[in-house]
């Protein structure tokens, strides 16, 4: 449905703002650009509806180059959200929400007609319609302002970093908003954020920008199990990349950082001292680089109390070789990561 072709942009003055993005998306996606500032993010999406004109290659809309398409049937087709949903402060609700429309020159009827569908998605009162936006609390502001983006009922809509400047509350609560009416309504919406939560939560597929390249184009889980490169799995995180990971990887490999460990070469009088200082009954067993070896608990060190045995020696091993699921993975570090004591790992071999 939008189809971007070998589409650069240097502005003036020589700044490679955009190069070569080459990519298209269908009807119905939520696609969101994703990178650092300055990389690209804005400028790609205002060539959708030209605000910004490419300086190579083409964009295509339905297999029409926008170029050759007249402005105001692109305006008719693309609704555009800027970095914030703020309503006008002296107008009503209904002639907030009704803005683009008059501007596309929609009756007064119709405008009516569409406010009051815009209010009941939302569900709030009709009367409210003629009320001023301070007269409505917060939470209900923003949510007129994000209907208002599909007044127009434009096919597609661009929206760039809206909630941006809200809390992580409010903000998921929109999010959750947006999404249940783009799925609703069969929108194909175009949205730029630098929140890697918010893409991973509203996207079908997202395209992850850097230097204006875009570096890697996938689904969510895709980009979560393969990341294209080291800047991708910086920007998802580990802990994310550890979520989604489908894992083979048997715990011993688990790296460690913050849990109660012990290197093998420790004698049992170190462990116990440890054991006693922190508070646990078993030692996780790992190497100096951190990847766990086993574990040693109270139990095997009281059977080995006397000799000159070191914790190697007497480490117990049956947490190996167990395919770890992405959850247990999570929950091995999470415990760990409590210093808590031995992790009931599930054999799913037998
Ligand atoms: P993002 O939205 O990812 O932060 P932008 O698309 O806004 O990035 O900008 C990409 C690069 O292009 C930045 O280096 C920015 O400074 C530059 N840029 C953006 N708009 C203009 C402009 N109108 N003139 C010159 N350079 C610009
Ligand atoms: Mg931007």
């Amino acid at each position: 449905m939008i189809e971007f072709q070998h589409v650069s942009k240097i502005y003036k003055g020589g700044k490679v703002a955009v190069e070569d993005i080459h990519l298209s998306f269908e009807k119905g996606e939520f696609i969101c650009f994703i990178g650092t500032s300055g990389s690209g993010k804005t400028t790609s999406m205002r060539m959708i509806n030209r605000m910004t004109e490419p300086t190579k290659g083409k964009i295509l809309i339905d297999g029409q180059d926008i170029q050759k398409m007249n402005p105001v049937e692109l305006r008719r087709k693309i609704g555009y959200v800027i970095q914030s949903i703020g309503l006008m402060p002296h107008m009503t609700i209904r002639e907030n929400i009704t803005l683009v429309p008059k501007l596309l020159k929609v009756s007064q009827d119709e405008r009516n007609a569409i406010a009051e569908r815009m209010i009941d998605l939302v569900e709030l009162p009709r009367e409210m319609l003629d009320r001023y936006p301070h007269e409505l609390s917060g939470g209900q502001q923003q949510r007129i302002g994000v209907v208002r983006a599909l007044a127009a009922d434009q096919d597609i809509i661009l929206m760039d970093e809206p909630f941006g400047a809200l809390d992580p509350i409010t903000r998921d609560s929109l999010q959750d908003l947006v999404k249940d009416l783009q799925e609703r309504l069969g929108k194909t919406i175009v949205f730029v954020t630098h929140d890697m939560d918010e893409a991973l939560k509203l996207s079908s597929r997202i395209a992850i920008m850097s230097e204006g390249k875009v570096i890697q184009f996938d689904t969510p889980s895709n980009i979560l199990k393969h990341p294209a490169n080291t800047f991708v799995e910086e920007l998802i995180g580990e802990d994310r990349l550890l979520q989604a990971k489908p894992d083979t990887t048997p715990v011993s490999e688990v790296m460690l950082k913050t849990a109660v460990t012990i290197t093998p070469e420790k004698s049992l009088q170190e462990a116990i001292k440890l054991m006693r200082e922190k508070r646990v009954d078993t030692l996780l067993v790992t190497d100096n680089q951190h990847i766990l070896k086993g574990y040693i608990d109270i139990e095997s060190i009281t059977q080995h109390r006397g000799n000159s045995s070191s914790v190697g020696d007497i480490l117990k091993t049956d947490v190996f070789f167990v395919k770890e699921t992405a959850l247990l993975r999570n929950t091995l570090r999470r415990i760990l990561t409590r210093g808590l004591k031995y992790v009931p790992v599930v054999d799913d071999k037998q």
